[in-house]
């Protein structure tokens, strides 16, 4: 057996378990999240707060306050805009954090617990038991609706794309990296998106064609970016399901290609994600390269127009050809 390395450690730490802070008032404020209610339930205490999320997910600021979270588990969950998770999320999403520097700083909160070991059973969905059948209620991507996003149904159909008639969003399964078993899904309409069931490790896994290996593969931010990349024949296209891109998922990268695209958002947050991504696994042999934004003002792939989503893959380039 390989020893494990600091990193293997901090990586293997936060990715299994799911630490809260001992209080989780105190963390709040610590996070910006002011404490505007709280409610004792017989179990545990209940915080209300306005909703971090709920500007950058619905255009308008929360008033209400929608947003709750459980003192005892630390599960976050707003009623109206349906951002949720494990309290971990919240401060990776609130400081910008990757998942370990997010795990060091809930220990540095007081000594941490993980929800797993101690407190109550958490919220009936989180224990909910997902299987194939929970896609049972689920159909193929209409026509119309593909066209919307410029990607095929046959795309949607090679990578278990399907939709939700009667809310019309996307529905994105996220799947076990190894054993193709279901873990959840992310659900997609306009202005709203959700991880379900909300504690969903999507960290842990890649969105895409998980039996492709090749040359050259593609990292996107949205999963609907990847099924676009393979509409366009692009082959190897995956999604991180978000701006940050975890240890677990680039080692599956590693593990598919010899040449990485770094294709994350043309914006704040993806650019930083991107140049973190390449200081740190270009010295671990992983060549990279960027994807090529110089010709349009489109923040993502799923925005550009099929030329210039072929002329952004197709003009992929070494980092150091940017930075002048
Ligand atoms: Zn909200």
């Amino acid at each position: 057996m390989k020893p494990t390395s600091p990193t293997d450690f901090w990586d293997n730490l936060a990715a299994f378990a799911n630490p809260v802070p001992r209080d989780i008032a105190t963390a709040l404020r610590a996070l910006g999240i002011e404490v505007l209610r709280e409610l004792s339930r017989p179990d545990s205490a209940e915080y209300l707060a306005r909703c971090p999320a709920h500007l950058a997910l619905t255009g308008k600021q929360d008033r209400r306050p929608s947003f709750s979270v459980n003192g005892s588990t630390g599960l976050f969950h707003c009623f109206s805009c349906g951002y949720a998770g494990p309290f971990i999320a919240l401060v990776e999403d609130g400081l910008g954090y990757n998942r370990i520097e997010a795990f060091q700083w809930i220990a540095r909160h007081g000594v941490y617990r993980t929800a797993e070991e101690s407190g109550p059973a958490p919220e009936a969905e989180e224990t909910v038991r997902i299987n194939e059948a929970s896609l049972a209620l689920f159909v193929p991507p209409p026509p119309a609706a593909c066209e919307k996003r410029s990607v095929t149904p046959a795309a949607c159909h090679d990578l278990g794309v399907l939709w939700d008639p009667e809310t019309r969003r996307w529905i994105l399964p996220i799947r076990d990296p190894f054993t193709g078993e279901l873990w959840g899904w992310q659900e997609k309409g306009k202005r709203y998106f959700r991880n379900y069931p909300s504690g969903i490790h999507k960290s842990r896994t890649l969105f895409g064609d998980m039996a492709w290996s090749g040359e050259t593969a593609l990292i996107l931010e949205s999963p609907l970016d990847a099924v676009r990349a393979r509409a366009l024949g692009i082959p190897g296209a995956f999604s991180s399901f978000g701006a940050h891109v975890s240890e677990a998922q680039m080692r599956l990268l590693k593990a598919r290609c010899r040449n990485l695209i770094l294709g994350l958002d043309n914006d704040s947050a993806g650019r930083t994600s991107r140049d973190r991504i390449h200081d740190r696994w270009r010295p671990r042999g992983l060549p990279m390269k960027f994807l090529d934004y110089s010709h349009t003002t489109a923040k993502d792939l799923g925005d550009m127009s099929d030329a210039d989503a072929l002329t952004a893959y197709g003009n992929a380039h070494h980092p150091w050809r940017r930075r002048r």
